[in-house]
């Protein structure tokens, strides 16, 4: 996109051209940021000279496969295991966090660790291991198989359970002490009706909402906008939970694409008055590109 293109009206505000509006709140959370800025530090970006060691990360970095291609032609090298890993090699920890047992592999290996868990997250493992040593048993409600849900739960040890549903919570048994808390992208709405079914599950109960609160502000914004759009387009990858969210969220109230490339949308399909906004691993440069390409196409 043209530097040009991104004129002051639209640059964090709701005035736009026509019928167009761009959410406030778009581009990378903070986590996100720390993470891919730190990595491209580390492989040497934007100089054009390549990394001088290998880079390596397990699992992807964010939950966006456009900023992944890019980084992994600039070096980095994504496994799947941590058992792929070579020793002695450079790690970067990515936005979701490692489980504790991994992190131990890696060390073990004598990898240089260059840790980019958000911090938000960091806390909320500080939390469940303050819960832990109080013998409290961890409900963390949320998807098993998320790689943020899996590095929390290591740090909750044996006595911990990852609930995604009413039934499981239902089906949940007593025990002395019950800390209920969430994976950092699900709703509200969701949470508070799961963590309710622990009430009367424990003679000690402790529930601590950790959603994220940008996450919470981009779902905020996003309804507000739905409810005055005939469609939404929000950019990001399918693969992420908080865009997911966004797009579930938006569907209430008008018609929703969630697409990460603007040649993802037929032309005719668009809908006005039309919003556009962002999951929280999509790069704001790229929304701009979209809303640009979008502008262009319905001409
Ligand atoms: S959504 Fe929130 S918790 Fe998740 S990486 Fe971004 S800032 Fe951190």
């Amino acid at each position: 996109m043209k530097k040009n293109m991104k004129p002051k009206s639209i640059n964090r505000s709701h005035s736009t051209k026509g019928e167009v509006k761009i959410a406030k709140l778009i581009g990378f959370c903070s986590g996100v940021t720390v993470a891919v800025r730190g990595t491209e530090k580390i492989l040497g970006i934007p100089e054009k000279s390549p990394a001088s060691k290998k880079v390596y990360c397990v699992g992807h970095l964010i939950h966006n496969s456009n900023v992944i291609m890019r980084l992994r032609k600039k070096g980095l090298r994504v496994v799947r295991h941590v058992k792929s890993v070579p020793e002695k090699t450079t790690v970067v920890i990515r936005a979701h966090g490692l489980p504790v047992d991994e992190i131990k592999t890696l060390k073990k290996k004598n990898c240089e660790i260059r840790d980019f868990t958000c911090p938000i997250l960091k806390k909320i493992h500080r939390t469940i291991e303050r819960l832990r040593n109080e013998e409290f048993f961890i409900v963390i409600v949320g998807n098993p198989a998320h790689a943020e849900v899996r590095a929390l739960r290591s740090h909750a040890g044996e006595n911990c359970a990852v609930v995604e549903n009413e039934k499981q919570a239902r089906n949940f048994k007593k025990k002395r002490k019950i800390a209920v808390i969430c994976q950092s992208t699900i709703t509200e709405e969701r949470f508070l009706k799961i963590a309710g079914l622990f009430v009367g599950k424990a003679r000690e109960l402790y529930i601590l909402n950790t959603i994220c609160a940008e996450v919470t502000a981009r779902r905020i914004e996003t309804i507000r906008l739905a409810k005055i759009s005939k469609m939404v387009i929000i950019v990001g990858d399918k693969k992420s939970s908080n865009t997911r969210h966004l797009a579930e969220i938006a569907k209430n109230f008008c018609r929703v694409r969630i697409v990460s490339d603007a040649k993802e949308l037929e032309k005719g399909e668009i809908v006005y008055p039309l919003t556009i906004t962002s999951g929280a691993s999509s790069p704001e440069d790229l929304v701009m590109e979209i809303y640009g390409k979008v502008v262009k196409k319905d001409d």
